[in-house]
């Protein structure tokens, strides 16, 4: 039998999706290159904004289009979408087989036994039997994530989160925060730097509030860091009403980890944030900023912003503007708030005009836009350690610097996974060019 799986969303769910593939290929399944030769098709889907929901929905209607050729094929909806949707995504989408959510990953194989043609359904959205999962080496799956390159691999630290942002979805369907064991983490980055991997993302809703006992995020960082065979550690997701001081001290100290530091502002007024629920203000961020800077030289910022929340003001968003561009972020997630069922906003009216939410998207792209320019030209001359990730559509290599940027290398011949040292020859608003000068 051959599984085709398809992930959409954060980098969680990527990981979600490895670890579902995983348990059945343990179980005798063989991946499917593509969907029209799979047996089954799962579909790892996000609910975070109405406008992922649209895509992934949209996209099963599109591979149910391979049953004209094959009808037994089985479809599944799985992660945090099929959580939020419940088992009236049967009614949204008829021809679906399996429906699990975040926490039945573990129980699919067995689940999936009880499939035996295309009328067919069945469905877990209960939580996880262990909330912290252990780490299985016989199971252990890793896919290609193009956006990562071939060395890199992710790491889940903690799941599911405690906090309450008015907006967000996530906390009512991946469930209250729980921390894997630092030794059950170390020892699946161990046994990452055997199979060749190199950089380690360790991810979490908010890794800041990591914690097994007195064990915290910084030492946990520290002691992957000094793993032999790890060159490069990310993280993501930092919270800014967590990040502390010792945390940059780690980050400046430890070669390995990069400087690089993903920082969800969200909104730049202060109304704003305590109506969301975040837990800082604009000052506090900037001074983490400043800090952040001074501990770690040469950082990478980068940031996520909704605008129009409910309430939001043309003056709020003002402000939000003015501190994007005083701040400086290198590049920038950027959303137009959806109302998602189950969360405190969902309550507020919705009163930002659609007009008016899309011209804001607009203009904070465009100042994030600029001020990503700028920095990038900052980098031109600078010679950069580069760790080659793969070839662009047109056959170009590129790689990433250590502060997560990614580097044309035009006309070179580089194997993926491999590292030299790059002098910067040009820049753009999302990305620089530059030449090797030293393997
Ligand atoms: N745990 C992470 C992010 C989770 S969701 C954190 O706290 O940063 C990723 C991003 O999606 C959020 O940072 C936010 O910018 C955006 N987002 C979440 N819910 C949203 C909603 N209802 N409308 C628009 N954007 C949203
Ligand atoms: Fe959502 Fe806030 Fe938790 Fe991030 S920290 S997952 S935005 S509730």
């Amino acid at each position: 039998m051959r599984l085709y799986i398809e992930s959409q969303g954060c980098q969680m769910n990527e990981r979600d999706a490895e670890r579902l593939a995983g348990g059945l290929l343990n179980d005798g399944w063989r991946l499917a290159k593509n969907p029209a030769e799979a047996d089954l098709i799962l579909v790892n889907a996000c609910s975070v904004r109405e406008k992922a929901v649209n895509h992934a929905l949209g996209r099963l209607r599109q591979l149910f289009g391979l049953t004209r050729k094959r009808p037994n094929l089985l479809f599944g909806l799985t992660g945090c979408l099929a959580q939020h949707l419940g088992t009236e995504a049967r009614e949204m989408v008829p021809r679906l087989n399996l429906l699990t959510g975040p926490g039945a990953i573990k129980r699919l194989p067995v689940l999936i036994k009880t499939l035996h043609g295309p009328d067919d359904f069945a469905f877990d959205l209960d939580p996880a039997d262990d909330l912290t999962p252990v780490f299985d080496s016989e199971g252990d799956y890793r896919s290609a994530h193009p956006a990562i390159g071939p060395h890199a691999a992710f790491v889940t630290i903690m799941e599911g989160c405690d906090n309450r942002c008015a907006y967000c979805v996530v906390p009512y369907l991946r469930g209250p925060e729980a921390s894997r064991a630092p030794e059950v983490i170390l020892a699946e980055v161990e046994h990452l730097t055997q199979k060749g991997f190199s950089e380690i993302i360790l991810l979490g809703q908010n890794v800041n509030s990591y914690r097994s006992n007195s064990y915290r995020f910084p030492r946990l960082l520290r002691e992957v860091a000094r793993i032999p065979g790890i060159r490069r550690v990310r993280f993501i997701t930092s919270h800014p009403k967590d990040l502390s001081r010792k945390l940059m001290k780690v980050m400046d100290s430890e070669p390995a980890v990069c400087e690089q530091l993903h920082l969800p502002l969200q909104s730049g007024s202060d109304r704003i944030l305590r109506a969301m629920g975040r837990g800082y203000t604009t000052g506090h961020y900037r001074k983490l900023v400043q800090l952040a800077r001074e501990l770690v030289p040469g950082l990478t910022l980068t940031t996520d912003l909704i605008v129009g929340f409910p309430g939001e003001s043309e003056e709020d968003f003002q402000q939000t503007l003015e501190l994007v561009r005083e701040i400086g972020f290198d590049s920038a997630f950027m959303f137009k708030y959806s109302p998602r069922p189950g969360t405190p906003a969902a309550e507020l009216p919705d009163d930002v005009p659609p007009e008016t939410k899309q011209e804001r998207l607009v203009k904070i792209i465009g100042a994030v836009t600029e001020s990503a320019f700028r920095r990038n030209r900052e980098l031109v001359g600078e010679r950069l350690e580069l760790i080659v990730e793969g070839t662009d559509k047109r056959g170009e290599p590129y790689g990433r610097t250590r502060g997560g940027k990614r580097v044309k290398l035009p006309g070179e011949i580089h194997r993926p996974g491999s590292v030299c040292v790059a002098e910067i020859t040009g820049a753009g608003p999302r990305s620089l060019t530059g030449r090797q000068v030293e393997a």
